[in-house]
């Protein structure tokens, strides 16, 4: 028994009141991105850390779109990074909402609004973790940043991709609070997340009048052949790391523990991480019903296990596209590879023993389907970048958004012990 751990557990249950509020404040900051305006977010988190007597250091290209670093100091070598967004995706109709998005309303152990999960729960669990970190000898815990940054939901081009860019993190672990499958029962973490090949297809024809379809050459007919033909690209095997097998079994297992699946949807689950999955996502072509389309043209959602061969799918999708016959169309890529830290690196193996601290269960290792910010702290800043948070399953971006308070103390437990453990 460690004293300073059970310490820290213990007050992390007795800051639950405290997490809660501070969520339940954040989501009432309408951060929705576009347009994205963070700043009273971030300098009420500002405030927070002042209050703490913590140093904080604003980072801003556009004064409405602030990225917010809070420093904590550490005796122990190494340099513990958390990344949490502070924008959140458009609450949408609200009709299908039964709170108010942006109340922050707590009740049956839950924080409602926009962000619960997708991530201001996990900003909140950072804050708290901070103040857990202050109480203890600063000789047992490491240098600790928390980021709160911009721009997530939109491309990070004012947020993280910007900070990557210029040099701004440093450390050897970041963890990721974009995750958002845990509960203190059923813990995971995110080893990493699977990459995106977006293709957009651009077909042109002839126009001519719909009466005689013969004299023109129609581009949506054209599209709708060559999409049929691309779209076997979801049959084509991916050579997957070996060492990510296991993770992939146990992503497979994690994700088909839910009664509410078709079997269909099984099926879809098992196949995904071995085969590229597939969407038609966008398509667009005509002018008029009875003129015959000179122009359309769609765009595919492709997605990837990282580590797998770009551009042996992109060959491949090529010539797919190229046995349909069609002529006059292009194809435009845009690529951005997925990452995964190992099983065995140092990051999932502290992290997961962070995990297995707080909640006395072993985590799963998984990989995120989605796409985060660890992307640019793992690919264009060098460090690793495992995720772990407080979301809840299914909410991102979902109509009547929530986290449970559970999960908030839950992730302020491992936040403020993984600088403890790090060096151990
Ligand atoms: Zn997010």
């Amino acid at each position: 028994m460690n004293a300073t751990f059970n310490f820290v557990k213990d007050r992390a249950e007795n800051l639950s009141n405290e997490v809660t509020q501070i969520c339940s404040k954040l989501i009432s900051f309408n951060t929705v991105n576009p347009p994205g305006r963070v700043r009273e977010c971030v300098e009420y988190i500002e405030a927070y850390f002042k209050s703490l007597g913590v140093g904080t250091e604003v980072y801003a290209r556009d004064p409405e779109k602030p990225n917010l670093v809070a420093r904590i100091p550490g005796k122990r070598p190494s340099r513990i990074l958390y990344l949490c967004h502070t924008d959140v995706v458009t609450e949408g109709s609200l009709e299908s909402w039964t709170h108010d998005p942006f109340g922050g309303e707590v009740s049956e152990g839950k924080v409602w609004g926009r962000g619960a999960t997708d991530m201001k729960g996990s900003c909140a669990s950072a804050m708290v973790a901070a103040k857990i970190l202050l109480d203890v000898d600063e000789r047992e815990r490491a240098y600790t940043e928390f980021w709160f940054t911009a721009d997530e939901e939109c491309g990070s081009s004012e947020g993280a991709k910007w900070l990557a860019e210029t040099g701004r993190f440093r450390g050897d672990v970041c963890i990721v609070g974009d995750s958002f499958d845990s509960t203190p029962r059923k813990p995971a973490i995110d080893v990493g997340c699977k990459g995106s090949m977006g293709l957009k297809v651009k077909v042109k024809g002839r126009t001519a009048h719909g009466s005689t379809p013969f004299y023109g050459d129609n581009a949506v007919d054209k599209l709708l052949k060559l999409l049929e033909c691309g779209r076997r690209i979801s049959d084509f095997k991916l050579d997957v790391p070996p060492e990510l097998e296991s993770v992939i079994e146990s992503s497979i297992r994690f994700a088909l523990d839910d009664p509410d699946l078709t079997e269909e949807q099984k099926a879809a689950i098992m196949k995904q991480y071995h085969y590229p999955t597939v969407s038609l996502n966008l398509i667009r072509g005509g002018e008029k019903s009875n003129v015959v389309p000179d122009y359309a043209e769609a765009s595919l959602d492709i997605r990837l296990t990282p580590g797998v061969d770009f551009k042996a799918v992109k060959k491949r999708l090529e010539s797919l596209v190229s046995s349909s016959g069609v002529r006059d169309y292009t194809l435009e890529w845009h690529v951005m590879k997925g990452y995964y830290e190992s099983p065995s690196s140092k990051a999932v193996e502290k992290l997961s023993r962070a995990v297995e601290e707080a909640l006395g269960v072993k985590p799963t290792l998984k990989l995120m389907w989605g796409g985060t910010d660890g992307y640019y702290t793992h690919v264009v800043s060098g460090i690793p970048s495992p995720a772990f948070g407080a979301g809840v399953k299914g909410m991102a971006h979902a109509p009547d958004e929530y986290v449970t308070i559970e999960n908030l103390v839950m992730t302020a437990k491992v936040y403020a012990l993984l600088p403890l453990i790090y060096d151990g």
